[in-house]
């Protein structure tokens, strides 16, 4: 069964959506679940529930998308419809990235890093883990063995505009574009691997550096774009790139209203990122001869993943279920639903 979906054809992006469960704070307040997942590929709005007038009612909005995941949906689900179709194109020089986008508590991390409850965290059937698995499978079998391939980690932040390594105490790096306008983010660590524990021990690594396991809308985790890339090298050169992107939550409106110089700031700039995101993913299917990487930040150290013949592309946007998350669930839709 390992394998058998194949990765997109062209620079298509596969998009999914992932409803979570309503959570234990949700299901207190009586929040209503408005999101019904109908088919493998849609999902629906019941925007109108709780609204009484008729026009309203008639608002239900549908969308579709590759695959459509309900909140029983485990993440060996999700993994197997998203970035498990593209891990072997980085054994054949590709680069693949696949996104993790919503809303802050929607279940990004969830779904890339696992389970995260107070101190303890199961990272193991996270996306990261899963790549990582699927990685040394494939290292091992008789098709890839011969190429004298090495795997290393990398995993950083991205946080105003500007990069932390975290795997080296949050070191900032800069990023340089040579002459070749070949993107570097000069002094990354990379560790080598050779295990999925190893991998997952970079992982809880470079979480603790994260603020982690907070899901408050306020913490520094929610304000910034995580990438964990797993790096294929072949006598010390660039063999393929599989970049996993836990990206800043989406959210704006009630809470920016109220927040302080520093939140709106950082407000700006995540949302200057994520359409920056938006832009070059269309640019791309469309082959357009401009596509802004430079942006941002985000876009330009990702550049080399999005580039070139063998880059593939999936993103995974998580929805909440609740009626007070309505605006941000329709937002993450529609972003979703334009990147397609
Ligand atoms: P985000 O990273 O998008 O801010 P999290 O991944 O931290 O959100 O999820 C918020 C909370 O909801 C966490 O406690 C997480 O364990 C839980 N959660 C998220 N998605 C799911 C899911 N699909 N099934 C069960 N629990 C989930
Ligand atoms: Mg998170």
């Amino acid at each position: 069964k390992l394998f058998s979906l194949e990765p997109p054809e062209d620079h298509r992006i596969c998009v999914c959506v992932r409803k979570r469960p309503l959570n234990q704070r949700e299901t207190t307040m009586k929040d209503l679940d408005i999101i019904t997942i109908p088919s493998d590929n849609m999902v629906m709005v019941h925007e109108s529930k709780q609204k009484v007038d008729l026009t309203r009612y008639l608002e239900n909005q549908t969308f579709c998308f590759d695959h459509a995941f309900d909140d029983k949906a485990s993440n060996e689900l999700v993994y197997q419809f998203t970035a498990q179709p593209l891990v072997e194109s980085i054994f054949r020089k590709g680069m693949a990235t696949c996104f993790a986008y919503g809303q802050t508590g929607s279940g990004k991390t969830h779904t890339m890093g696992g389970t995260f409850s107070g101190r303890t965290q199961d990272c193991s059937k996270g996306i990261y883990a899963l790549v990582a698995q699927d990685v040394f499978h494939l290292l091992k079998s008789s098709t890839y063995d011969k190429l004298d391939l090495k795997v290393y980690g990398t995993f950083f932040e991205i946080y105003g505009g500007k990069v932390y390594d975290l795997l080296n105490w949050k070191k900032q790096l800069q990023v340089l574009e040579d002459g070749n306008q070949q993107i570097q983010v000069v002094g990354l660590l990379e560790k080598e691997v050779c295990s999925v524990k190893e991998v997952l021990n970079l992982v809880k690594l470079g979480n603790s550096r994260r603020t982690s396991g907070q899901t408050s809308v306020n913490s520094h985790s929610s304000r910034s774009h995580a990438v964990f890339q797993i790096i294929l090298r072949s006598k010390g050169n660039l063999h393929g790139k599989f970049s996993l992107v836990d990206l800043a939550g989406n959210e704006r409106g009630a809470d920016t209203a109220r927040a302080n110089r520093k939140r709106q700031l950082e407000g700006a700039e995540i949302n200057k990122s994520l359409l920056a995101l938006k832009e070059c993913i269309r640019a791309l299917g469309r082959n357009k001869s401009h596509t802004p990487f430079r942006a941002s930040k985000l876009t330009q150290v990702l550049r080399d993943s999005f580039i070139g013949q063998n880059s593939s592309t999936c993103m995974i946007a998580t929805i909440s279920p609740g009626m007070t998350s309505c605006e941000n669930t329709l937002n993450t839709l529609r972003y979703a639903n334009r990147v397609k």
